[in-house]
């Protein structure tokens, strides 16, 4: 299909929680393509439609490793319905570009989702591997949540942002995480 320009952080996109999907139609079909398209192009993990400025609840993820070799996923109207367990790790995302953090994250998560064929599915992902990790990061795009809005060290992350030529920290948005925090 194509490949899209990535939004930034600053964009609207970004920050506004986007709508259920009702049917996977053509234009559905053709929002999936556009964001494999995108994120293969820009060597990416993963990529959730508002970063393409598309408000609709749909990501993909492709977290295949050379020893851990994975099928493509996509995920449509997805839901974390289980999780537990936490776990620190540096991420970035394609939306910053040259921008990473230490966030915390579920180490063990469960989610439900429909995928490009309109079925629905029910997915575990375990001990905080790429995978989990980048589920709940292209899940929160969907709530207009950034990954900054989790960072463990907020002055640190100012500074990485700062240096990288992106707004500040929107300090409305940093998330209360004490409970996640302290498991780690
Ligand atoms: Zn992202």
């Amino acid at each position: 299909m194509a490949i899209k320009r990535v939004l930034h952080y600053g964009e609207e996109s970004l920050r506004k929680p986007s709508k259920e999907v009702h049917k996977v139609s053509k234009k559905i079909s053709d929002l999936i393509r556009d964001l494999f398209d995108t994120m293969y192009a820009q060597n990416g993990v993963g990529l959730a439609a508002p970063q393409i400025g598309v408000n609709l609840r749909v990501f993909v993820v492709d977290a295949s490793t050379k020893e851990n070799p994975m099928d493509p996923m996509v995920f449509i109207n997805p839901k974390i319905i289980k999780k537990s367990g936490a776990v620190k790790s540096t991420e970035g995302c394609l939306s910053f570009p040259e921008a990473y953090s230490d966030v915390v994250r579920y180490k063990d998560i469960m989610v439900k989702a429909t995928n490009e064929h309109g079925k629905t599915f029910v997915m575990e992902a375990k001990d905080g591997t790429l995978l989990a990790r980048c589920i709940q990061h292209e899940n929160d795009h969907l709530d207009g949540i950034l990954f900054i809005d989790h960072c463990l060290n907020r002055f640190e992350t100012e500074e990485i942002l700062k240096k990288n030529n992106l707004p500040s920290i929107d300090t409305d948005r940093l998330l209360d995480e004490e409970d996640l925090k302290s498991q780690l």
